[in-house]
């Protein structure tokens, strides 16, 4: 049985997971005022991720016998000054991800929840993957020119959601 306080720090986690989600469907919307249809589909799959990882913590609750709370979700940011204002954006909110999952391994361990760990491990390696994309985007739109924007946003397109590796 899940400890109450890892309880409630992944229910918070939930929290967190879908506040992505929503800030990612914001960030596709606002491609699409662009008319960048690439960058719109980008943000939407990473939407779709986050709906996946939102459900990893909500069966793990309930496979460990913890009770899954939903709570209010905040307002997502709605308008950035640019495309790559919204990708660095991204990044940083995955920055502080990365904080709250260290901070659940962190728990985790000082519980000696060994199950709790093993699960954490996954989006330990998740949010490398993450970081990894977000900064590989923001590189490549920092070469600059309308024609690479284009380019850049017809291989955006191609993104496809699969669900992550070893899930
Ligand atoms: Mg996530």
């Amino acid at each position: 049985m899940l400890s109450q306080k890892l309880t409630d720090e992944f229910n918070e986690q939930i929290n967190k997971e879908i506040f992505s989600e929503y800030l990612y469907l914001s960030m596709s919307a606002y491609a699409k005022t662009l008319n960048l249809d690439g960058a719109a589909n980008w943000f939407m799959i990473q939407a779709q991720e986050e709906r996946f990882h939102v459900m990893k913590f909500f069966n793990y609750i309930n496979d460990r016998g913890g009770r899954v709370i939903l709570k209010a979700i905040d307002a997502p940011q709605t308008e950035f000054s640019s495309l790559v204002a919204a990708f660095e954006y991204g990044l940083k909110h995955e920055g502080t991800v990365t904080a709250r999952i260290n901070h659940l391994m962190n728990i985790a361990q000082q519980e000696n929840d060994h199950a709790s760990k093993t699960f954490l491990h996954w989006f330990i390696t998740e949010q490398v993957e993450e970081e990894a994309s977000f900064e590989k985007v923001i590189s490549k739109l920092k070469l600059g020119g309308s024609q690479a924007l284009f380019l850049i946003d017809n291989e955006m397109g191609q993104r496809v959601f699969t669900p992550p590796a070893g899930a």
